[in-house]
């Protein structure tokens, strides 16, 4: 297939876009990484159509810091890699250059149609469920494949206008989350998309249209199809992008929420106004608090506070059953954890941070002896005694604890430091900077 071509009757049913000059939008090259501007250049200098594309469009037109630059243009995988001795080729199905410039990496992807085909066997699309969408096309095939209108946008380099299909500088400009094309069949073909849509409109304080919202609910079931590795990915960017209070209450509030935590959505359908709605709540308050200052944070906690209430009712049967306390916290961390990670398939570092911050709760409350001080020293200490704090803030009967270790640790303060000393730096565990290998380019 040659690049520009494609059934006469589909070029005539298409849209011509609308090119927004450089005089008529705010972005400028000053904000553009240096090296996105090189990739841009070297693929327009050997005559190849070169756009930035995707969040960082949109965000530029926001008047905010991109995260990231990628590049889309009608090169090929190999031409890319030809032309950038510093890329690599990635992705087994889409395969799209990475470009490396020191730590930065922009992401280049060969212009691509969305082939959804029913009667090809070999894409196999299930109830229209994208399988294939790795055929090569130009510009005015890869537009409609994109999520949202605000996510379609192009920067053509060749004149510094910015190329619009879709409405999205409308959509910019009156603060809205609109899917591309109709959007309950871009639901089934993606369900993620519903995740998408629900983050985006938190992260730019957007308002969800009304034909894209209003299938939300009806079809939000349809998550529990998406690999469990996928959505664990996407809950780390609702819970880990800055947003994560909000994010949550948008995802309950279209019945999402469910789908990606069952047993908690469990409790809190029970309990409303008590106690796990405001332990998570607070949770995820300081995650974004902390973010916000540009401290660590451990998905590992969030995944404690997710999961506490349920896990601590089993907890409870089985204590009932005549378990000891310390069993029955072992055994319903383990059932907890692993009925989640058939939803969310969470590393095994972050489900056994929580489960010791678990753990550690009732040995919080043994204050005999030496017992404290030998406590105070092990590496999840800090973790256990914020996860105390966050249950007395919930209304749980721990304030007398709570004050008890924080002047522990005020008298032992050279006992603190010397722990403090030994660990080695605590880094973010987030995934703030890597790069997501799974998206649909
Ligand atoms: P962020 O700031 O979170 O990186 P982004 O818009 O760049 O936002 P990415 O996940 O990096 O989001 O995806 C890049 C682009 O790829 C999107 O802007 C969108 O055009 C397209 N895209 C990503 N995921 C999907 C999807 N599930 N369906 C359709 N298009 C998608
Ligand atoms: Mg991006």
């Amino acid at each position: 297939m040659s690049l520009d071509s494609k059934p006469d009757n589909l070029a005539i049913l298409r849209p011509a876009p609308r090119i927004i000059s450089r005089e008529e939008h705010i972005i400028s090259r000053a904000n553009i990484s240096e090296s996105a501007l090189k990739v841009l250049y070297r693929l327009s200098n050997a005559g190849f159509q070169a756009y930035l594309v995707g969040g960082s469009v949109r965000d530029l037109l926001l008047g905010r810091e991109p995260k990231d630059f990628d590049v889309a243009t009608n090169a090929h995988p190999e031409q890319i890699r030809e032309l950038f001795r510093n890329s690599r080729l990635i992705g087994r199905r889409f395969r799209l250059a990475h470009v490396r410039y020191g730590r930065e990496i922009i992401e280049v992807s060969t212009f691509r149609a969305a082939h959804l085909d029913a009667e090809d066997a070999a894409g196999e699309s299930l109830e229209g469920r994208i399988i294939r969408d790795n055929v090569y096309g130009s510009i005015d095939d890869d537009v409609w494949r994109r999520d949202l209108s605000v996510n379609a946008l192009f920067y053509n380099i060749k004149d510094f206008s910015v190329v619009d299909y879709v409405g999205g500088m409308q959509d910019i400009l009156a603060g809205r989350i609109r899917m591309v094309g109709d959007p309950v069949k871009r639901y089934i073909e993606d369900p993620v998309r519903m995740l998408r849509a629900v983050r985006f409109a938190t992260k730019l304080g957007f308002r969800i249209d009304h034909d894209t919202e209003k299938p939300l609910q009806e079809y939000a079931h349809l998550l529990q199809e998406i690999p469990s590795a996928r959505l664990f990915e996407e809950c780390l960017k609702l819970f880990l992008g800055g947003y994560a209070l909000q994010s949550f209450e948008q995802l309950r509030h279209y019945g999402l929420f469910g789908q990606l935590f069952p047993q908690t959505e469990a409790v809190l359908a029970t309990q409303e106004g008590g106690f796990p709605h405001t332990l998570l709540m607070h949770a995820l308050d300081n995650t974004d608090k902390r973010l916000a200052e540009d401290k660590p944070v451990t998905p590992g906690f969030i995944i404690a506070a997710l999961l506490w209430t349920p896990m601590k009712e089993l907890a409870q049967d089985y204590v009932a059953q005549g378990q000891t306390e310390h069993d029955a916290l072992n055994l319903a961390g383990d059932v907890v954890v692993s009925r989640q990670i058939a939803t969310t398939a969470m590393p095994r570092r972050f489900t056994q941070f929580a489960r010791d911050v678990w753990k550690m709760q009732p040995r919080l409350t043994r204050l005999a002896g030496k017992r404290p001080q030998r406590l105070a020293v092990h590496p999840k200490f800090r973790a256990a005694y914020d996860f105390l704090i966050l249950r007395g803030q919930a209304g749980e009967d721990v304030e007398e604890l709570v004050k008890w270790w924080t002047d522990f640790q005020v008298e032992h303060k050279d006992l603190m430091e010397s722990v403090q000393v030994r660990k080695p730096a605590n880094r973010s565990q987030g995934h703030k900077n890597r790069r997501r290998p799974r998206k649909p380019k």
